[in-house]
């Protein structure tokens, strides 16, 4: 039984593009999961500290057969890989950040994993490149995607080029 899942990527630190491109290939080589599609990256503004790089940001569809916590496993050991490194402080810079926006229809609420994710609602970093890969997809709470893009900006956000970015 494949799900399929979407998963939201992000980097500000070490040539943040070439460590999304790395991030797709380790998610493609994942066991007994596809990746379906990714949309086009955009560079955004970061969340909480300002004194940071912006960011770059993506999102990939996979079918996969892993179980949502195996899937997060699989996804921490990717950040690992990457260099990344936990700091205290929250949303502080990273090489990569891997997060499960929606795994089917499913509605997670465990202490490692909520899925949806809790504020992919209000993130025009997520919506708009989600909306590029499944501009039909509905939310398992039954909201549309278009309705959440309706109220949500798109500020603070640019797609970006190879050519363009870092
Ligand atoms: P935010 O969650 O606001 O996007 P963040 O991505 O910077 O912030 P992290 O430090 O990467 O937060 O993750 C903290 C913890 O969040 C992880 O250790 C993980 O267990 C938990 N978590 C809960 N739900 C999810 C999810 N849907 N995807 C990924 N991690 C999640
Ligand atoms: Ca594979
Ligand atoms: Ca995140
Ligand atoms: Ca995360």
């Amino acid at each position: 039984m494949m799900t399929r899942a979407y998963i939201g990527l992000g980097s500000n630190l070490d040539t943040p593009l070439s460590q999304l491109r790395s991030a797709l290939k380790a998610l493609a080589a994942l066991p007994d999961t596809t990746l379906v599609s990714q949309s086009s990256f955009y560079a955004s503004d970061p969340l909480g500290p300002a004194d940071q790089p912006r960011y770059v940001n993506a999102v990939a569809a996979l079918d996969t057969a892993l179980s949502p916590l195996t899937l997060l496993d699989a996804l921490q050991a990717i950040e690992l890989e990457q260099g990344r490194t936990r700091k205290a402080e929250r949303w502080g810079p990273r090489t990569l950040d891997l997060d499960i926006l929606l795994y089917g229809e499913q509605q997670l609420d465990e202490p490692r994993l909520r899925v949806p994710h809790y504020h992919m609602h209000a993130r025009a970093f997520v919506l708009y490149p989600l909306a590029e890969i499944a501009p039909q997809l509905n939310l398992p709470d039954g909201r549309a995607l278009t309705e959440l893009l309706n109220a949500c900006p798109f500020v603070g956000l640019e797609r970006v080029t190879e050519t363009q970015c870092c």
